[in-house]
Parts: C-alpha cells; sequence; structure tokens
C-alpha cells in the first residue's frame, strides 16, 4: 500500500496510507488528490495540503457554519467564500434563509467534489435559495454591491490562492458588505502549530468588525487534532448567546446536526486555545 505525506509544517507531518488513489489532476490553480485511506474514507486534498475527509469533514462544516448562524439567529443571506465541496453551503441551507451565495475560485474543486463526495454537499448546490459563483473571493467582495447577514471564509491556509482571503484589506471589504448585526466565521488553521498565526488573524478581525473570539473544533484529520475557527461581529456577547437562545434557534433547524449542538457552540468558545511555543522553540 501507498502512502501520502502531508507537509503543512517543517517539523512535523501526518502519514496517510492510501488505498486507492481515485482522481489527481492539476487545476487551473491548484494540484487536486483524492484517495481512499481505511480509516477517514475519502481524502480531498489541495497542493499536499489535506483538506477534509469523508469520515470527519461534517464537524468542521457544522461548526464553521452552525455558529455563526445560531448567533445570528435570522440571517437571511448568507455569503461563502471558497466551501467548493458544498459541506458548508449544505449546514447553511439547513437554516430558513433566503439565499446563499457561495464563491469558488476553481470550478473543478466544484465539480470533482459533487463526483467524489456527493455526500458532503449532500444536493446543497441543486437548492434553488443556492447561487454558485467561480471567481476569486477577493475580487467579488471587492465589486458586489450585495449585502449579508453572515459571511463565511471556508478557504484553503494562507498559502497561495487562499493567501488573500487572510489579509486586512479583504476583512474591510467584507466589512462593507456586512448588514448590521452581521457575522463573519473562518478557519485559522491548527492553533498548536501556528499559534501566531491565530493571534494576528484574531487582531486583524477586532480592528475591522469589533469583536473577534477564536472557537474550537476537534478534527482528527487536521495535524494536532484541534482546529481553530475564529467568529467575528459587533460585540462578543452577540457571537456565543445564552444556552435558551441557542436551544430555541436550535430547534427550528431543518435537518440533524451530528456534531454541533447548543452546548458545544458554548463550549468551543470555552476550551482556549491555549498552545505557546515553548521558550526558545523554533516555529514547526
Ligand atoms: N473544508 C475544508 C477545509 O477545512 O479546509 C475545505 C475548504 S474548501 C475545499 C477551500 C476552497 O477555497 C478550495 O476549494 C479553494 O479552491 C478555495 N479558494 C482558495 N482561494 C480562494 C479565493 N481566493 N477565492 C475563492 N475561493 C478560494
Amino acid at each position: 500500500m501507498k502512502s501520502f505525506q502531508e507537509k503543512l509544517y517543517q517539523h512535523h507531518a501526518q502519514i496517510f496510507t492510501v488505498e486507492t488513489v481515485l482522481h489527481q489532476s492539476r487545476t487551473e490553480f491548484q494540484d487536486v488528490l483524492v484517495f481512499e485511506n481505511p480509516i477517514f474514507g475519502r481524502v480531498l486534498v489541495l497542493d499536499g495540503i489535506i483538506q477534509l475527509t469523508e469520515r470527519d469533514n461534517h464537524i468542521y462544516h457544522e461548526m464553521i457554519a452552525h455558529v455563526p448562524l445560531m448567533a445570528h439567529g435570522q440571517a437571511q443571506r448568507v455569503l461563502i467564500i471558497g466551501g467548493g465541496d458544498g459541506g458548508t453551503l449544505k449546514e447553511v441551507l439547513k437554516h430558513p434563509v433566503h439565499q446563499a451565495v457561495l464563491v469558488e475560485l476553481d470550478k473543478d474543486v466544484i465539480a470533482l467534489s459533487r463526483r467524489f463526495f456527493p455526500g458532503v454537499s449532500d444536493g446543497a448546490f441543486d437548492d434553488p435559495r443556492a447561487e454558485v459563483i467561480v471567481r476569486d473571493g477577493a475580487r467579488y467582495v471587492a465589486e458586489t454591491g450585495q449585502t449579508f447577514d453572515v459571511i463565511i471564509i471556508d478557504s484553503t491556509d494562507p498559502i497561495g490562492p487562499g493567501e488573500q482571503l487572510f489579509s486586512e484589506s479583504f476583512y474591510r471589504d467584507c466589512r462593507k458588505l456586512l448588514r448590521p448585526r452581521g457575522i463573519v466565521a473562518l478557519q485559522s488553521g491548527a492553533p498548536f502549530f501556528q499559534p501566531g498565526e491565530l493571534q494576528a488573524v484574531c487582531a486583524r478581525l477586532e480592528a475591522t468588525f469589533g469583536a473577534a473570539r477564536p472557537f474550537l473544533a476537534p478534527v482528527p484529520t487536521y495535524a494536532a487534532g484541534m482546529l481553530a475557527l475564529v467568529a467575528a461581529g459587533e460585540s462578543l456577547a452577540a457571537l456565543r448567546p445564552p444556552m435558551k437562545t441557542l436551544r430555541q434557534r436550535f430547534k427550528a433547524l431543518r435537518g440533524k446536526t451530528r456534531y454541533y449542538s447548543p452546548e458545544v457552540h458554548r463550549a468551543a468558545f470555552t476550551l482556549a486555545p491555549s498552545f505557546a511555543p515553548l521558550p526558545g522553540s523554533r516555529t514547526p
């Protein structure tokens, strides 16, 4: 059996056995690999970095979608930047939103995800409330006249085409599209390996939106197992409403969740990503 080694950090790597290679190609923007692993099922890799697996993608997608939408409570228009696999779109559409606009750079990621990971989007692309735009997300937010209640940045890491989605100017453009009481959510990598990156992203978001707070999701696929996500909005309290409010909103959700619950929502903000590097240690 062959193996796949993810090389995301300089001093640490994870290796997956490859039972079958299902697809390998170069799109206009990135290298794509889809393979099968006995534990994780099908695995999607972009530019050598694991994006998602069949076994645990629901944890990531539920947390990046339901935390901002539940915190908002009345979102009608939602923007997803990236997220070409459709997993976040599927979760967003469980809410009574009027429209969810997904702006993905790479049309091939959408096509390959629909082909090899049909369960991840599970029909979301065909929902009449979904609008899919194949375009650079940074250009879209700079140029569109549309406004949104929730913006979810479901990007790759800040390397390659995803890099600009972590910049201050991109966040400022998102702020212009955000309606009053709007909330933004994004992924910020593994805080154990990138504590500085998470701090920098939070500071940038706080300066742009008013308040920002990280929350954690345990996703075994990502090296170190703990993924940092960040929610930003007008106030910290708005990001983490009381349990009673979350429970009321949760009852109205169409379709089940496997990981997200009001209890998990509140706990995720309590789990502090306290992974300071050792004194004198080098970057991972
Ligand atoms: N849920 C997974 C995760 O945890 O990383 C997957 C995220 S999804 C596959 C990331 C998507 O962001 C990719 O399909 C990539 O093509 C897209 N992307 C990267 N840069 C982008 C940009 N500038 N504008 C729009 N989409 C972008």
